[in-house]
């Protein structure tokens, strides 16, 4: 059992470290790397995901690659531009909805991010940030920029359902789906077109498709921040469903100062390979935490294991 600590290049969800486990079981390598704001019982659905990447393995893939988007944080036009025109992916993630930024900023970004795709995709991701009102308001202006769709305009599955109403550009549900008691109320409330599903929180490439399946709706896979063991979960997912009409956000790891496998699940030309990975000796001493974090996750584990 391992316990990692990699820097971030940019700040993210207010973190500048992404810490976590990597254990490995009769399947393979497991990665369970709950953020910690997290509490233990938040935190079992990411272990039973683990659990089943260690001990049980997963479903066969249908397909060897998977398309992937790049991710455009709330940075200013030029620095947006660079960012999709580095990554060969064509199709980019927007952040929108920034605290602290206005409409202008976002109509700038995403303007500069559809200039510098072309004939690509172009979703925004405003995490819940609006209200029914501002989001109705700003996509009455952002749709201008052919957008394929909005993720989690508003905080809760009522909200989504009215935006969605209110507006021609399609609407996914992400928040609302990883963190409902009932991730099927997006659909019972006619709250979205697209479902984004984040293997760990939801406990499991098999619970993914379980949800996908009931769901009924086009899914988009996402990570939870992992490292490329981890990534290799969702990979998994995108791999494993019937259909996959959207690229996914499964593209983070270039988000990380250091990587624990040698050939890393970073995008090429817009996809990942569908394979497992194996973590590098060498690369894991040099990103393992120090005692006294190592000894916080340890009673983190035992905890949530009780929990579950
Ligand atoms: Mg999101």
């Amino acid at each position: 059992m391992i316990t990692y600590s990699i820097g971030l290049k940019n700040k993210f969800r207010g973190i500048t470290v992404r810490e976590g486990m990597l254990f490995e079981g009769p399947a393979g390598w497991a990665e369970w790397s709950p953020f910690l704001d997290y509490d233990d019982a938040t935190c079992v659905s990411w272990l039973r995901a683990a659990r089943e990447a260690a001990e049980v393995g997963w479903p066969a893939p249908v397909r060897d690659r998977v398309p992937v988007n790049c991710t455009v944080p709330a940075l200013g036009p030029e620095k947006a531009a660079e960012i999709v025109r580095a990554s060969g992916c064509s199709t980019a993630k927007v952040k929108v909805a920034e605290p602290g930024q206005t409409l202008a900023d976002d109509i700038a970004r995403v303007e500069a991010v559809r200039d510098a795709i072309g004939a690509g995709r172009v979703r925004i991701d405003a995490n819940g940030a609006w209200s029914v009102d501002q989001a109705v308001r700003s996509l009455r202006e952002l749709r201008r920029f052919d957008l394929e769709y909005v993720e989690q305009p508003s905080a809760t599955v009522e909200e989504l359902a009215e935006v969605r109403r209110r507006t021609d550009v399609p609407v996914a549900a992400d928040e609302s789906i990883r963190r409902a008691e009932d991730p099927l109320l997006v659909k019972k409330l006619d709250a979205a077109d697209i479902a984004v599903l984040k293997v760990q929180p939801i406990g499991g490439v098999r619970a993914c498709l379980d949800i996908a399946e009931q769901i009924g709706l086009p899914v988009v896979v996402s990570s939870a921040l992992e490292t490329s063991v981890g990534i290799a979960a969702g990979v998994a997912l995108a791999a494993a469903l019937p259909e996959l009409p959207y690229a996914c956000g499964l593209a983070t790891v270039s988000m990380f100062t250091s990587e624990l496998v040698t050939e890393p699940l970073a995008a090429v030309d817009g996809f990942l390979p569908v394979k497992r990975v194996v973590p590098d000796a060498h690369l894991v001493e040099a990103a393992l935490a120090d005692a006294e974090r190592t000894k916080v996750w340890e009673e983190r584990l035992m905890r949530v294991r009780s929990a579950g």
